[in-house]
């Protein structure tokens, strides 16, 4: 695998290798480090897809509002480099911040139509603006054919679309399953801040949302998202930040499930002062 810390270097190199190969295909992976299972899986799916896999691992500070969250962010390169050759990826890009960010860089506000005030939106102002000025940046250098996003951060899925579109980018958004321990928690590099019975027992957040999907073929929405609700606020020690339905393409809340195309239930659950997010799609 190689290692490129410049953007200067990974362009020329992706260059060669389209000169070399002009059917090549690029597949991109932007990552923020401190890669596990989830990530891997994203990887893996890259390779399996395309000629070149390429993981950026890029703390990006645009998108963070705590200057503390990113100042004690996870660093361990020696695994994320051990992980991402395990799992064949081709390129690791490595930039700093003046790379990404140079002085004459202007961040920009793009017009996403309202998709990055809502949900996680609410509780993380700039949040999605840090994501796509971050996303846009790399699609511009490194020109990939895919990107690769999982559906654990659904509403970066939904931005990353949207941005996409808006920037008339070429990129193709691939959006992967999310990744689970065996026993059904979504995989999170903050599952680590659980003690150990409550990883085990944290499964009751997927456990509550595969029931309401089971039990949407059999009861109204509100009165499924009712019972889920309950369900967890039974498990001690688990506060329910939001759990809700929402239009996919809008993340607008949905009443009914026949009131848009594809319908996906979000939730993040307080447990053990860890946030944990988890989505299911209904239909
Ligand atoms: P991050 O490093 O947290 O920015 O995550 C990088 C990418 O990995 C994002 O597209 C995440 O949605 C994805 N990811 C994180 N956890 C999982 C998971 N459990 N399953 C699938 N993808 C994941």
């Amino acid at each position: 695998m190689h290692v490129i810390k410049t953007s200067e270097t990974l362009i020329k190199h992706l260059n060669a290798l389209r000169k070399n190969n002009p059917v090549v295909t690029i597949g991109f992976v932007p990552t923020m480090g401190a890669l596990h299972a989830g990530h891997a899986s994203l990887i893996n799916t890259s390779v399996a897809e395309n000629t070149v896999t390429v993981c950026s691992i890029f703390v990006n500070p645009t998108q963070f509002g705590e200057a503390a969250d990113l100042e004690t962010y996870p660093k361990p390169i020696e695994n994320d480099i051990e992980l991402l050759v395990e799992q064949g990826c081709d390129i690791l890009f490595l930039p700093d911040y003046e790379d990404i960010y140079p002085d004459t860089y202007q961040q920009q506000e793009f017009p996403i139509d309202g998709l990055d005030h809502k949900i996680e939106g609410l509780s993380r102002p700039g949040h999605f603006q840090g994501v796509c000025n971050v996303l846009h940046r790399f699609f511009m250098l490194l020109s990939p054919t895919r990107a690769y996003f999982g559906q654990k951060d659904f509403q970066q899925t939904v931005v990353a679309q949207r941005l996409a579109a808006i920037t008339n980018s070429s990129v193709e958004i691939r959006i992967t399953p999310i990744y689970r321990e065996p026993h059904g928690l979504a995989m999170s590099s903050r599952n680590i801040r659980l003690s150990k019975k409550g990883r085990q027992n944290a499964a009751f957040i997927y456990r509550a949302i595969s029931q309401a999907k089971e039990d949407v073929k059999e009861m109204e929405l509100h009165e499924a998202i009712a019972k889920a609700t309950q369900f967890i606020k039974a498990q001690k020690g688990a506060h329910i930040d939001y759990l809700l339905a929402v239009d996919t393409a809008t993340l607008d809340p949905v009443q009914t499930l026949d009131s848009a195309n594809e319908i996906a239930l979000l939730t993040v659950v307080e447990y053990e002062g860890v946030r944990l997010l988890d989505n299911i799609y209904l239909k």
